[in-house]
């Protein structure tokens, strides 16, 4: 699904075919967790393959592998333009990239010298699908940020994604809602979480989430679409009582969202504002 026999990839500054990569099983990040990551989309436009917000990612995967003592030797522009090669390799248009920065063996638990780039990319369809998505409050909460760094992209964070998509999944809701330490809603286990009530947009404060490029886009396309967008804490019981919301994220981009812990959103999505960033989104992703 992610790879065949032709798929190349970018590792440490050559190009490889996917199935002769190899990794040291003494690894840093195999054991701890402590890698960086970054989740990227490129979309066919009318003048070529633009890789959307590139620069702003490859900034979060610096940021990340700064909070996290990694030392990585590419620049963003380096990064970017690799990124593009990696496209023509693998005659990818619309595809979705992940840069991984991992480290060599390391049993210790301080930082590491050997660090290691991967790039590689596939067709993947819209993370959450496009149906309406059931949500349910999970019983897990996002990481106390005194705990890590909560804005930065490190693969061990992802221990508590998993936990909570599995836990939705076994109760039979589609995905997750995680609160943060002081049971407000934070965010979803891949996504940023936005809500709508009387024509308005409410999304909680940076501080126990990750901070979207998403998330971003939909500011500066509910600011052009004038809409207002509120930032605050906020409970689930206000939730329950929402017009309608929606998820975002970059392989989930826009995605509508029906109901929470059963209680439905009182709009249609398509009479949402969500529905019109979802348009407004597709049209921005497709422009280069
Ligand atoms: N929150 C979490 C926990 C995520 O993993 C993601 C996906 N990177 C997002 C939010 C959305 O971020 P972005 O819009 O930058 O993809």
């Amino acid at each position: 699904m992610y790879y065949n026999n032709e798929t190349q990839i970018f590792l440490d500054g050559k190009w490889l075919k996917a199935i002769d990569g190899k990794t040291n099983l003494y690894s840093q990040t195999l054991h701890y967790g402590s890698g960086v990551f970054e989740g990227i989309r490129s979309y066919k436009t009318d003048e070529g393959t633009s890789i959307f917000k590139a620069r702003e990612h490859y900034e979060r995967l610096h940021y990340s592998a700064e909070k996290m003592h990694i030392k990585l030797n590419y620049s963003v522009d380096e990064l970017i333009a690799f990124t593009y090669e990696l496209l023509k390799k693998n005659n990818l248009e619309d595809a979705y990239i992940r840069p991984l920065v991992y480290l060599g063996q390391n049993m210790s638990l301080q930082p590491t010298e050997e660090v290691h780039v991967m790039l590689c990319a596939w067709e993947w369809g819209r993370y959450l699908g496009d149906a309406q998505l059931n949500l349910m409050t999970s019983s897990f909460q996002r990481p106390n940020p005194k705990s890590c760094f909560v804005q930065a992209k490190v693969s061990g964070h992802y221990t508590n994604s998993i936990l909570a998509t599995t836990e939705a999944k076994q109760k039979g809701f589609d995905e997750a809602l995680l609160l943060d330490i002081n049971e407000n809603v934070a965010e979803g286990p891949g996504a940023n979480f936005f809500f709508e009530k009387d024509g308005k947009l409410y999304t909680c404060p940076l501080g126990n989430i990750l901070a979207g490029i998403t998330r971003q886009t939909i500011f500066e396309l509910a600011e052009t679409l004038g809409y207002e967008v509120v930032e605050k804490f906020f409970k689930v019981e206000e939730v329950y009582d929402a017009d309608g919301a929606f998820y975002t994220g970059t392989a989930a981009e826009v995605a509508a969202i029906g109901s929470l812990d059963n209680h439905k959103f009182k709009l249609d999505w398509e009479d949402t504002i969500g529905y019109q960033l979802a348009i407004a989104y597709q049209k921005c992703v497709h422009t280069k």
